[in-house]
């Protein structure tokens, strides 16, 4: 290297770069307080490569035109997830101070990882851990970390679960199972699948009940057929789909009497914990082992953030700690070290959001502001029953309404739902039940209004 080119790309990397530092910042500026954010659509690759290809390149193109391109081009094609009339798979709604931190996290390289590194960042991570733990009814010795999102965090949580087993069976001299088998109802969320294949064990689907929700009757059955292969029983706070919530007092009733592992994925449902007329629903959380809950769906935070927490964190420890010789002065001290809690090693501190979030505003506004989704939802149900053509699939009980239109194919789904987008009126992609294709509105924006819903039905007429 010559001192030439030494000294540009020490250039790229000071302070002299502050024009580029403040076009960038400039434009965040103007995207976070977007009035009216554009719902926008994807474009075709061709028609990206002919607008926007060619940006890699050995001079590079500067940041002017990389910005520009972004803004203008890229930007565009991507649909506005935090869009109030975005209501397909689960929207996201982060708050502006949540959203205004997150470039604080960059800004500051901070490490999450350890605590040697970043403790002050781990400090305010574990507030907000500690107090949704406390909320959830888990007690005073419960922890955990920001994961990247609820997959990663059933996973993690899974591996600390077989983990567990396994350490029971070797304590009490007893073989491990040919298969161990993970138990959840056919309504679980596709990740607990996908866990289950990355980790090589089975899962077994308990049958739900009209409502579509599990029961211990039916774990308990599971358990007298699978008996010591169950390494975890997996309940569902909340749906994907439908925002069903399983009944989790009768099945932690059987995963305790039975010393099974209890894990609760509430990666979009257990938000409604937070609104005290909704916590009987969710009866039975405080027996988890261990649960997930996602900032990115209902406490507002931006992606990706997955709050994963443990009854017991020294059985994640035993689970998780990666061993490695320039990690022992790390791993040899008793510091809360996050990254040994779940499956990473390196780690954005993304619980910062929704701690500089919820310090900013106060807990109240977030149970008002998820309280306002389940009663939108409730509403916009009372409305879909009332027009004519139009018929719930079922009662929503949390802020999911799943609906059909009488005399509508799948095709006819697909291309109202085009139209939509391409009209940017709304996102609403056609989802399916029991093999009948149906709508759906996943409502989680405190943006999203009664009218916007409606205006969205009068184009189903
Ligand atoms: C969204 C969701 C997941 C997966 O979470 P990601 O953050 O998308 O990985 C898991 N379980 C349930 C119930 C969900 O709604």
């Amino acid at each position: 290297m010559t001192d030439q080119t030494h000294a540009a790309a020490m250039h790229a990397f000071s302070a002299d770069t502050a024009s580029t530092v403040d076009d960038v910042l400039s434009y965040a500026r103007r995207r976070v307080t977007y009035q009216d954010v554009p719902l926008d659509k994807p474009l075709r690759p061709s028609d990206l490569s002919r607008l926007a290809g060619g940006t890699i390149t050995a001079e590079g193109i500067g940041s002017r035109r990389a910005a520009a391109l972004f803004e203008n081009v890229l930007a565009p094609a991507c649909v506005s997830t935090d869009h109030p009339a975005y209501l397909s798979f689960i929207p996201s709604a982060p708050s502006k101070a949540s959203i205004a931190f997150d470039l604080v996290v960059s800004a500051s390289s901070v490490y999450g990882g350890s605590w040697m590194e970043g403790s002050g960042a781990v400090f305010a991570e574990n507030e907000v851990l500690h107090w949704l733990a406390a909320e959830f009814g888990l007690p005073a010795g419960a922890g955990g970390v920001f994961m990247q999102g609820g997959t990663i965090g059933n996973l993690s949580a899974l591996v600390t679960a077989r983990t567990a087993a396994r350490r029971r069976n070797a304590d009490a001299g007893r073989p491990n199972p040919a298969r161990w088998v993970v138990v959840c109802s056919a309504e679980a969320h596709s990740s607990i699948v996908s866990a289950a294949e990355v980790m090589d064990v089975d899962t077994v689907a308990v049958a739900s009940d009209a409502e579509g929700r599990m029961h211990g009757a039916g774990v308990d059955a599971a358990l007298d057929e699978y008996g010591d292969a169950v390494f975890a029983v997996v309940a569902t706070g909340g749906t994907t789909n439908f925002g069903i919530v399983d009944d989790i007092a009768s099945i932690a009733e059987v995963t305790t009497r039975r010393g099974v592992w209890l894990h609760v994925d509430g990666a979009y449902g257990l938000a409604a914990m937070l609104v005290e007329r909704m916590r009987p629903a969710f009866a039975g959380v405080e027996h988890a082992d261990s649960l997930i809950v996602d900032p990115h769906k209902w406490l507002f935070a931006p992606f990706d953030a997955c709050a994963l927490i443990y009854r017991d964190p020294a059985k994640a420890l035993a689970a998780h700690t990666q061993k490695a010789e320039y990690l022992d002065t790390l791993t040899e001290t008793p510091d809360w070290n996050p990254s040994d809690l779940g499956i990473q090693l390196t780690r954005r501190a993304r619980g910062l959001p929704l701690w500089f979030s919820l310090a900013t505003h106060g807990t109240d506004l977030y149970r008002t502001a998820i309280e306002y989704g389940i009663e939108l939802a409730r509403r916009i149900a009372d409305e879909i029953e009332a027009r004519p053509g139009l018929s719930l699939v079922r009662d929503p009980q949390l802020s999911v309404v799943v609906f059909r239109r009488e005399g509508w194919s799948a095709a006819d789904y697909q291309a109202w739902s085009d139209r939509l987008l391409e009209e940017q009126i709304g996102f609403v992609v056609p989802s399916s039940h029991a093999g009948e294709p149906v709508l759906r509105f996943a409502i989680i924006s405190p943006l999203t209004t009664y009218e916007i819903l409606t205006g969205i039905l009068d184009t189903l007429a």
